[in-house]
């Protein structure tokens, strides 16, 4: 299984790029969250994604989907399917594509010819599409959102979303004997840890304390850091010295069996 945290910007002169946008590509057919996807390399690798599935509304997840839903459009009965729970189907038809913000891609979509399909996502409830098997796991934030169990059929990997602190994930990954890698967000360094409780997100600290409720020895990639936040959240998780916990690089593609 591949998995590769998309990149959200360009980077100037060979500097690393921070993460302003949350998208991950499973095996080139397969992502979870559409942030940065939709301005990701060229219309015809946005093409290949065939199941989007969205862990929440914020923009930061779903910024991109309009243009990916642009660029990926072709006439006829294929169409890229919009994986998201109630709460997320609901914004998207309110709030996205609604002829105000973009027009209204789901009204015009027929079956003969649709813009977008889109499936009901129930936490608890595996999907099965393109060889892997994605179980939806409600997490702690401030809007409904899911993390995913993805599997293959060596391999699990746990992708945690945004959450502050949260319990139930912890408790299916510590279940799952191919259990591979985890992705953690932190958001915010320890010194705005009030604004990341209001915002239920974590910091390092409170990334430290979920790391213990994991009892499996498996490598953790840290995701999510707020781009001004970028060199002081990696200073005080490295300080920290969590074994085999890496900073996950955006456009890097991991490999787990
Ligand atoms: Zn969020
Ligand atoms: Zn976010």
């Amino acid at each position: 299984m591949k998995i590769t945290l998309l990149p959200s910007s360009l980077g100037i002169d060979g500097a690393p790029t921070r993460q302003f946008l949350t998208s991950f590509l499973i095996n080139d057919t397969v992502a979870i969250d559409a942030g940065s996807l939709g301005y990701w390399h060229r219309w015809q690798d946005q093409a290949r994604v065939q199941h989007i599935f969205l862990s929440h509304s914020h923009m930061d997840h779903v910024a991109s989907l309009p243009l990916l839903l642009e660029n990926v459009y072709e006439r006829g009965p294929g169409s890229v399917t919009v994986h998201g729970s109630d709460f997320v189907l609901d914004c998207l038809s309110r709030d996205m594509f609604n002829d105000r913000i973009w027009p209204n891609f789901i009204a015009l979509s027929r079956p003969e010819d649709p813009f977008i399909q889109l499936s009901r996502l129930e936490a608890g409830k595996t999907v099965e599409v393109e060889g892997l098997r994605l179980t939806p796991v409600a997490v702690d934030h401030t809007i409904p959102t899911l993390g995913f169990v993805v599997e293959d059929a060596t391999t699990a990997v746990v992708i945690v979303g945004d959450t502050g602190p949260t319990e139930e994930i912890w408790r299916v990954a510590n279940a799952l004997p191919n259990l591979r890698a985890v992705f953690l967000e932190t958001s915010f360094p320890d010194a705005l840890s009030g604004l990341a409780t209001i915002s239920r997100h974590l910091t390092p600290a409170t990334f430290a304390q979920e790391l213990r409720k994991l009892q499996r020895p498996v490598p953790v990639y840290v995701v999510h850091i707020k781009a001004r936040y970028h060199e002081a959240v990696v200073r005080e998780i490295t300080a920290l010295q969590l074994p085999d916990v890496h900073i996950a690089e955006g456009g890097r593609p991991y490999t787990f069996q």
